[in-house]
């Protein structure tokens, strides 16, 4: 295999890169490194350099970047961190059914070593196996629809001595493909967007300048709704198109929404606005059809956070303030 100029590195004292090694039966690559945190052994896992279903490819990239990336990760791997990382996959699965079995899967994946680290995870010998016997589609389920980063290598098992194939859960953003469920919105309708919108976020009114990395496009009708998917985004979408389909938040509100949404999802509750019970259709319980029906969506705050308000201040001005 080809020899890439960011392996066998010491990036510092606490982050060593080592080589890079393929999936089998799959175009993935892994640069296994060893990442060194206070009061803690070091851990020896490694990261994704190539995900082609997830879109991510670090193999073109300059040195500089890719060490840019492995200080990245090193950062997200802390140990540190896994109180929030467990939180926030709770909430995640909390949206979804009991009885998928990548949730299982992924419970395996996801335990931690005393140190709240994840280990690589023999498919022989530890719950893997028991959870269900087809782990590699479930494995791919995990990657390619829910957008965790897996590693697959097979070694030598220290446990059971037999040489098996071990999976390894890397605790960094995940990163769901494009091709996958969501269309990336191309650079120039994204400057349209923002600009439509006036660089302000739809939430607290403000104006961000042009360049703000703040901003955020929102799907109002939010993708953990999805079931079949998006239609693509086009350059030539129409003002009118791009205002019934998108609003402007920010990183914060973008955030405060999904986790309302998320919550919906799990209990049938729609998210309130800041504590105000009040709905311009409907009232606070979600009443779709079925799970991706958009209409169940409308008239809660953070589906259309611009309108709700219009028609929240209209209600006012009709009750005589
Ligand atoms: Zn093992
Ligand atoms: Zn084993």
């Amino acid at each position: 295999m080809k020899k890439f100029d960011f392996e066998d590195l010491e990036i510092c004292p606490e982050i060593k890169t080592f080589k890079v090694f393929q999936v089998s039966k799959m175009p993935d690559l892994f640069l296994e490194v060893e990442f060194k945190y206070p009061k803690t052994p070091a851990w020896k896992g490694c990261i994704p350099i190539l995900e082609k279903y997830q879109g991510l490819d670090k193999t073109q990239l300059p040195k500089e970047d890719v060490v840019e990336y492995v200080k990245n990760c090193y950062n997200d791997l802390d140990p540190r961190n896994s109180k929030t990382w467990n939180a926030d996959e709770d909430l995640y699965w909390s949206g979804r059914s009991k009885a998928d079995m990548a949730k299982l899967l992924f419970d395996v994946l996801n335990g931690e070593t005393q140190y709240h680290q994840t280990n690589w995870m023999c498919r022989q010998c530890t719950d893997t196996s028991s959870v269900n016997s087809q782990a590699a589609s479930r494995i791919r389920a995990l990657k390619q629809t829910h957008g965790y980063h897996i590693a697959t290598k097979d070694f030598k098992c220290e446990v059971c001595g037999k040489y098996t194939t071990h999976d390894l859960l890397i605790r960094i953003p995940k990163l769901v493909g494009n091709s996958n469920k969501r269309f990336s919105i191309p650079t120039s309708l994204m400057r349209r967007i923002k600009e439509l919108f006036e660089y302000t976020d739809a939430c607290f009114n403000e104006k961000y300048g042009a360049g703000s990395k703040n901003l955020v496009v929102d799907h109002k009708f939010p993708s953990t709704r999805w079931v079949v998917g998006e239609n693509p985004n086009f350059a030539s979408m129409t003002d009118d198109e791009i205002k019934s389909k998108f609003q402007l938040l920010t990183q914060q509100t973008n955030l405060q929404k999904e986790r309302y949404c998320a919550k919906c999802l799990q209990t049938g509750k729609r998210g309130d606005f800041f504590g105000i019970d009040w709905y311009s259709e409907g009232d606070c319980s979600w009443k779709g059809d079925n799970k991706s029906d958009e209409k169940g969506c409308v008239g809660c705050p953070w589906y259309d956070l611009a309108d709700w308000k219009e028609k929240f201040n209209k209600m006012l001005k009709e009750i005589g303030y």
